[in-house]
């Protein structure tokens, strides 16, 4: 019922960024592997994995949220269920020994798809600090 509510509230909200290679999968337009998928949020594996295990999780409603900088009020309820989705896929992908979460935000944060999404990574010790 909340989801139901959430997705309402972003249909409503205008998008006026052009649709991206995300859109596409959220359409079924292009094949992507999906591990998850409700009526706000999809995770499926990413094309070009760093890791042995690398998902995505995206809003399948962009309503404008095409980084996290562009988060408002609005968006909190439905950032806070990416997040849940994220860890939720990684118990499935059984990442139990710990996987990290990435959210890459404009040209400084080497963003490519201007479509909000959580990069998993895990599946294998893994080192910090990213460059
Ligand atoms: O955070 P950033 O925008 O750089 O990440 C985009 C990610 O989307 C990349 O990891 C890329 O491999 C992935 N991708 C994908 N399927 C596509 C296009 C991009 O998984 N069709």
């Amino acid at each position: 019922e909340q989801l139901n509510a959430q997705e309402a509230i972003l249909k409503g909200m205008q998008d006026s960024t052009e649709p991206t290679i995300f859109d596409k999968i959220v359409s079924k337009e292009i094949p992507a592997t999906v591990l998850y998928e409700d009526n706000l949020a999809m995770a499926f594996k990413d094309v070009n994995p760093v890791a042995k295990t690398h998902f995505l999780v995206i809003p399948k409603i962009k309503a404008g949220l095409s980084q996290l900088s562009k988060a408002n009020e609005d968006h909190k309820m439905l950032l806070g269920h990416c997040m849940y989705v994220a860890q939720m896929v990684a118990k499935q992908e059984k990442l139990e020994k710990g996987f990290r979460v990435v959210i890459n935000d404009g040209v400084d944060g080497c963003q490519s798809v201007y479509h909000l999404h959580l990069h998993v990574i895990g599946g294998q010790q893994l080192s910090w600090p990213p460059g």
